[in-house]
């Protein structure tokens, strides 16, 4: 006997920041027999997480695989790989994690510049011409392009241009836009990118998708310095999740891959293949449309220029405890729903329409659930 009674989580509906609520199917695959980290059947699978991962990326880059930890890990092991102490770079902030990756980057040795506007705002191509222009001896430029912390969506292709023009790589945070908006990593020439598993793609959190161009790994090949991390080290994770790399042979063990996340992965990417990744992104658009409409309709309102479809993100109105909503909305309804980070926090909800919770069913739900609570 035990003083502790069997796990029995609810049925919540999970429509915050993330995590969004998983399905079964993703579920099923979690509980699937767990396989050595060399056994062949296991590798096959892991070869073709990667490969989904590359279709869902819009990449061909050999160097895509998951990241053993949720999003911040992805983000660390942009940084830490492509980051020498002394190597000047440049960061844009327009909320919460601009700001994180401004810190990974100091916390790498090197000199940031940053380019920064007002919460909520986004970043524009002039702003970044000028900072290129202003610091040219800067490697790279790191970016987020949905920033859950305001919802603001943004644009990528312009500005990557630039960046490539100035011989700098680009570095971009993809945790809630991946699945749930348009990401072309290649025809937007995006040089190294991370996600997370627990937003669009609907999986529990523990893994992040990352991927890098030929010209970020060249940039890693030609380190004079170690990379500081050795959990994330690239140069060595490549031996085990791609076979190969500059330095050794195939499957070199590294760290005991989380396999059975892998399989959750697996079968999430594959609902995203299933569905369509356009057909994915349209169906984010058409409810957060819905979304914004009823809200809209209640008399709420947007935070200005929060764009993203995965995460709306919506001012209190005035004299309404947000905190007791969020509650009242848990309590009676089961919901989930995000309150306001930084700039923005006692100021607004964060909605989120991410993946297999991005339904008609949940948007009127909500709707009619947030109705009653501020009546
Ligand atoms: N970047 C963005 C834009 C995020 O929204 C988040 C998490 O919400 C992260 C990075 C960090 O991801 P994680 O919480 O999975 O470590």
């Amino acid at each position: 006997m035990t003083p502790y009674a069997s796990l029995d989580p609810r049925q919540r509906i999970l429509m915050g920041p993330g995590p969004s609520t998983v399905p079964n199917r993703i579920l099923r695959a979690l509980g699937s027999p767990t396989l050595g980290h060399l056994d062949p059947q296991y590798i096959g699978y892991m070869d073709e997480t990667c490969q989904m991962m590359r279709d869902v990326f819009g990449t061909t880059n050999p160097l895509t695989f998951p990241v053993s930890g949720t999003g911040m890990a992805g983000m660390e092991a942009v940084m830490v790989n492509l980051i020498e102490p002394g190597d000047e770079v440049i960061v844009c902030i327009n909320g919460v994690f601009g700001g994180r990756m401004k810190d990974n980057m100091q916390r790498c040795g090197a000199t940031v510049h940053t380019v920064e506007v007002p919460w909520g705002k986004t970043i524009s191509e002039e702003a970044i011409a000028e900072a290129v222009a202003k610091h040219p001896r800067a490697t790279m430029v790191g970016i987020v392009h949905a920033e859950t912390s305001t919802g603001a969506l943004q644009s990528l292709p312009e500005i990557s241009q630039v960046v490539h023009d100035a011989g700098m790589l680009f570095a971009v945070d993809a945790v809630t836009s991946m699945g749930g908006h348009e990401l072309k990593v290649d025809d937007w020439q995006i040089d190294a990118i991370y996600s997370g598993t627990q937003k669009c793609l609907s999986c529990p959190p523990g893994l992040s998708p990352v991927s890098f161009s030929p010209a970020a790994v060249e940039k890693m090949d030609a380190r004079k310095t170690p990379v500081q991390s050795w959990y994330l080290d690239v140069s060595m994770l490549r031996n085990y999740y791609t076979g190969g790399g500059a330095s050794s042979g195939a499957r070199a063990y590294h760290h005991t891959a989380p396999i059975n996340m892998i399989y959750a992965l697996r079968e999430a990417l594959m609902i995203v293949l299933e569905e369509g990744v356009d057909q994915r992104v349209a169906r984010h658009h058409a409810v957060h449309l819905e979304l914004r409409s009823g809200l809209e309709a209640m008399g709420l309102k947007y935070i200005p220029d929060c764009s993203l479809a995965t995460l709306n993100c919506v001012a209190t109105p005035q004299g309404v405890d947000e905190a007791a909503v969020r509650q009242r909305l848990l309590t009676e309804y089961d919901i989930e729903i995000g309150g306001g980070l930084g700039v923005f926090a006692g100021k607004a909800w964060r909605i989120g329409l991410m993946g297999f919770g991005a339904t008609k069913r949940n948007v009127q739900t909500l709707l009619a659930a947030l109705k009653d609570c501020l009546e």
